[in-house]
């Protein structure tokens, strides 16, 4: 496996083996990884010739107030668990090398940036689209592989892949879990036992609503409610950022559920603000 910080070199190497025929698949990441990670490295390796890892703690998604410093790293450890995986090349740039001297360009997606995360995020999407716009620049991958644990972020990348006629495929994977449900994240390690205990109700109410709604509950208002009593009841210690229910196209709220739709949450734990979600459908789809 090659690591390699510098993006020149990078690009002069994916796109060499993308011109000689070669499918190669991108997974970027912020690093510090699990199995979340890993199953989008795997679905990679099984899809593509040569499978690329981007790890960059990318300082344009984190408000001032926000981890970015805390931000769990490990680059030994997801330099081994990436050999493991079979990767071929791993992305390591910094900053610098990243964002050079008078970097001022920004892709913005900006209805959908608006919606959830984006409430309590504003920078947040611009941070992440501009970031993945480049770093698929860079790779010019034939696929970027995605976890839907993001889901908001997969769903803007689509938009920015669609409009901009990128020349990449953008591949969403499931949420990989942890056994009581708990979706994985880099961030769960700021979780103390108490609050570790506590988060898994953040599944749990997820799932409950999506329960009551293949049962028949089609109101959204009545469906967030439930999640939140929930969350009152079950989280003693958590502060609900958002409970939302979204159109799974455009991310513009659903009232009445009456098809497929998101169901997405954001939860204050502790130090760590955890998100989820799930999609929701009425009994007769
Ligand atoms: P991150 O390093 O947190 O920025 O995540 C890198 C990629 O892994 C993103 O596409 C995430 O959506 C994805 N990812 C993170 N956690 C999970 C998970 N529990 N299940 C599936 N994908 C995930």
């Amino acid at each position: 496996m090659r690591i390699i910080s510098d993006p020149k070199q990078f690009q002069r190497i994916a796109w060499e083996e993308r011109c000689a025929g070669k499918c190669t698949a991108l997974v970027p990441t912020m690093g510090f990884f699990h199995e979340g990670h890993m199953e989008l490295m795997r679905w990679g390796k099984e899809h593509a010739d040569e499978l690329y890892v981007s790890l960059f703690v990318n300082p344009k998604q984190f408000a001032p107030h926000e981890d970015f410093d805390a931000y769990p790293r490990g680059l030994e450890r997801d330099a081994d668990m990436a050999r493991d995986a079979g990767v071929s090349l791993l992305f390591t740039p910094s900053k610098d090398l990243m964002y050079r001297e008078g970097h001022a360009t920004a892709v913005v997606v900006p209805e959908m940036a608006k919606a959830l995360c984006g409430k309590s995020r504003p920078h947040f999407f611009r941070g992440v689209a501009t970031v993945v716009a480049m770093l698929l620049n860079v790779s010019v991958p034939r696929l970027a592989v995605f976890g839907e644990k993001d889901r908001q972020q997969l769903l803007i990348i689509q938009r920015m892949a669609k409009d901009l006629h990128l020349p990449t495929e953008i591949v969403g994977r499931p949420i990989v879990r942890e056994a009581d449900g708990l979706a994985m994240s880099s961030r769960n390690v700021y979780l103390s036992a108490d609050e570790r205990a506590q988060a898994k109700e953040i599944h749990a109410g997820l799932q409950k609503a999506r329960q009551a709604c293949a049962e028949g509950e089609e109101d959204a208002a009545r469906l967030i409610e439930m999640v939140k009593e929930h969350y009152g009841e079950h989280i003693p210690d958590g502060a609900v950022d958002y409970v939302e229910i979204v159109d799974l196209g455009d991310l513009d709220a659903v009232h009445v559920v009456n098809k497929q739709a998101l169901l997405a949450v954001a939860v204050h734990l502790g130090r760590a603000r955890l998100i989820d979600n799930i999609t929701i459908a009425p009994a007769k789809e």
